[in-house]
């Protein structure tokens, strides 16, 4: 592999810099899930990331860490002004994150019956799989504009939800700086049309029940108890952020060899932030996170509308809000040790502590919120972020991460596949068509999150469980 780890405290091991790179690279695992990276690329990427120009110290990897294109999926990568964008290290899915819905409902209200109902109900309104239209696409194309360049407020005005939504999404549902004239005919054909629908693959909507309180303070602030029903929404920007990520690796790559940068592979395709083809990047992605944050919004606006539909209770009744919404594709400038810095996180989610300026007003005492799936058959889990996470860039992982590649995943059995879903309610015809997304393909979410709470960079505050899931 040529590189060395060193043991740099719990739960933490450290590359010290080698060849090209310019910084130490660092991850965040325990012996068991270090094992699991043994044959995996997602400690060289790391590497390859610590060599591109402005890298601050450490590049790093997330305790959910695996391969990714470029920079691993669960990778961190803070670059100073000087310094270059990468659009690899964004990923392809801009803005691809997590919402998640409280209600004041009693999750044992909710026989099998009523979630074969409620699932049927939300794939009504909300299209679901590869390449799907829209069901909203008459108001979304006319609004299309406002939403790339204004977030979710464009689709809040338009209807889809109410203007205190905004308090609970990161950066009020709106990152500055997008501008539609550096994105492509072709990326954006695709996004007016698919404004407001789920995709494919690991995207979810998926019913929750509170199993455990993990932190009562903080639980209560957050509007969480035992045995209350949620809703977690798994999605992000669609054909719109692909296309401007596989146009903007490409222009990267050539940019690349223009300044003579050296890129160690094509998926870290970066060029100088300060330079035409970096702006425009960053002006598009931020096009892409304004679509992703809104497709949220108008799918939790469909998902309620399910509800309403099968419970025969409004909005009010059933106590709905949206306890937050957090990006886990994303770069954006933030300020770390007094500098300032474009930090990338390629599913890694932002996690604030109690008192830091960013937080949102509603959530300054306590620190957001930060989401973290687990499987469709295991726990999901809802943390916040302490001081100590100022190591990470204020970054905790986004999930459990996979431990199966797909096709590895493929050759799980329909016996094996079925027990790990337990009772959980699904949509789902064929097994062969989620068989990939298989509790069994991820890694066991209590030890990945047990990393940084051991650590003392976050603090569980709930455990979620799954009642049933409409998959992409
Ligand atoms: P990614 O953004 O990398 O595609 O996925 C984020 C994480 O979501 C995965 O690492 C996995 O732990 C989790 N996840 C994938 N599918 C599901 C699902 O159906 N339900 C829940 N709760 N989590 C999931
Ligand atoms: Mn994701
Ligand atoms: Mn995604």
């Amino acid at each position: 592999q040529g590189y060395t780890l060193v043991k740099d405290g719990v739960n933490k091991w450290r590359i010290p810099k080698f060849g090209k790179m310019r910084v130490d690279a660092v991850v965040y695992v325990n012996d068991s899930l270090k094992e699991l990276l043994r044959d995996d690329q997602s400690l060289r990427q790391l590497v390859n990331a610590a060599s591109l120009p402005g890298v601050v110290e450490p590049v790093i990897g997330m305790p959910d860490i695996h391969e990714g294109f470029g920079l691993p999926i669960g990778g961190v990568m803070a670059i100073e002004e000087k310094g270059v964008i990468s659009a690899g290290a964004v990923g392809y899915d801009i803005n691809c994150g997590v919402r998640l819905i409280r209600s004041d409902l009693e999750a044992d209200y909710f026989t099998k019956d009523i979630l074969y109902k409620l699932i049927e109900r939300i794939e009504h309104y909300v299209p679901t799989g590869i390449g799907k239209k829209g069901r909203h696409k008459g108001i979304t194309r006319v609004i299309f504009d406002d939403v790339v360049h204004n977030g979710v407020e464009a689709v809040i005005k338009a209807g889809f939800g109410k203007k205190s939504d905004l308090e609970y999404i990161e950066e009020g549902g709106k990152l500055e700086g997008a501008d539609i004239s550096a994105v492509s005919e072709e990326a954006q054909e695709r996004g007016e049309e698919q404004l407001g629908t789920l995709g494919g693959g690991n995207h979810f909507i998926e019913i929750q029940k509170v199993e455990e309180i993990l932190e009562e303070n903080l639980a209560e602030k957050f509007g969480l108890f035992k045995g209350q029903l949620a809703v977690m929404i798994h999605t992000g920007s669609r054909g719109f952020g692909h296309q401007i990520a596989t146009d903007y690796t490409k222009i990267l790559w050539e940019a690349a060899k223009r300044y003579g940068i050296e890129v160690p592979e094509k998926g870290l395709a970066a060029a100088p932030i300060k330079s035409k083809e970096g702006q425009n990047y960053y002006k598009a992605m931020a096009a892409a996170v304004n679509f992703a944050f809104s497709n949220r919004q108008i799918i939790m606006f469909d998902v309620i509308r399910a509800f309403e539909d099968v419970l025969k209770k409004s909005e009010e009744e059933m106590g709905f809000k949206l306890v937050y919404d957090v990006a886990h594709n994303i770069a954006k400038w933030e300020v770390h040790g007094g500098k300032r810095m474009l930090v990338h996180r390629k599913g890694a989610t932002r996690a604030l502590p109690a008192g830091h300026p960013q937080n949102p007003p509603s959530y300054r005492d306590t620190g957001h919120p930060a989401l973290i799936p687990g499987s469709m058959g295991t726990g999901s889990y809802v943390v916040v972020g302490t001081e100590k996470a100022a190591e990470t860039f204020y970054s905790v992982n986004h999930g459990a991460g996979r431990r199966l590649s797909r096709n590895q995943a493929k050759k799980i059995s329909k016996e094996e596949f079925e027990r790990s879903m337990g009772d959980v309610v699904y949509n789902v015809r064929s097994y062969k068509d989620i068989v990939d997304e298989s509790p069994l393909a991820y890694k066991d979410v209590e030890t990945v999150v047990s990393v940084f709470e051991e650590r003392g960079i976050t603090i569980p505050v709930a455990k979620l469980i799954p009642l049933a899931v409409v998959k992409g």
